[in-house]
């Protein structure tokens, strides 16, 4: 069984999915993850695409969600704070555009789900990677609201960073990844549509928590 969830940076998919999977302990899978960590190897080929594509050709990808967390590691080192960095939130958007990455990262994703009742969430979930998902929801909130907390999420960790950079870096990425060719972000037409803006974290919990457990 999988349920999926899809929509901006920011919207409150990822928080949601995870604690939704410690609710009803099933495991959680972040795509937007595999997608920075692809990223991170692009960045190691000095953002030469042939280089790329060897390293992506060879590398082994592993991740598993545990402590609240998904961990996620490139030949067994682990890069789970290294794909959160500015420098991969600025390059994650056109990585992502390309065909041959986005083949790699849904077939690690579909391999993963044969075992298991999933939550995933990412941009493209419910139209591309599992289009016969059995629940689908899309998850939207006002750009103001989501750069608000993709801020205080990232400040912790990054004291010089700015409210105004950082809804510049969502922006821009929804642009992108809304104007692909290759899955871009859209609602699936029998995803159920949440707007974030007005609820509180508990309310969007336990509403996706009581679809799939119906
Ligand atoms: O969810 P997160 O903000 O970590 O995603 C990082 C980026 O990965 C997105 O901006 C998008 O470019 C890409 N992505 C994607 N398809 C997905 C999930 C993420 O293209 N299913």
């Amino acid at each position: 069984m999988i349920t999926v969830i899809d929509g901006p940076a920011g919207s409150g998919k990822s928080s949601t999915a995870r604690a939704v999977a410690d609710k009803l302990d099933i495991e959680y899978l972040d795509s937007g993850a595999l997608y920075r960590t692809v990223t991170l190897l692009y960045l190691q080929a000095g953002r030469d695409k042939t280089v790329f594509f060897q390293l992506l050709d060879q590398a082994k990808i592993s991740f598993r969600y545990c402590d609240r967390q998904f961990h996620v590691a490139v030949d067994d080192a682990a890069v789970t704070d290294r794909i959160r960095t500015p420098e991969v939130a600025e390059h994650v958007s056109e990585v992502a555009a390309l065909p041959r990455v986005r083949t790699f990262v849904n077939h690690l994703m579909r391999e993963a789900v044969k075992d298991g009742i999933y939550i995933a969430e990412g941009r493209d979930l419910g139209t591309a990677v599992f289009p016969d998902a059995d629940l689908k929801f899309f998850m939207s909130a006002d750009i103001e609201e989501r750069a608000r907390r993709r801020y205080n999420e990232r400040k912790p960790d990054n004291p010089a960073l700015s409210l105004e950079e950082v809804r510049r870096n969502i922006q821009q990425r929804d642009l992108k990844d809304a104007n692909r060719e290759a899955d871009p972000l859209k609602r699936a037409e029998d995803a159920i549509e949440i707007n974030t803006t007005n609820l509180s974290f508990e309310q969007q919990v336990d509403q996706i928590c009581l679809y799939i457990s119906d």
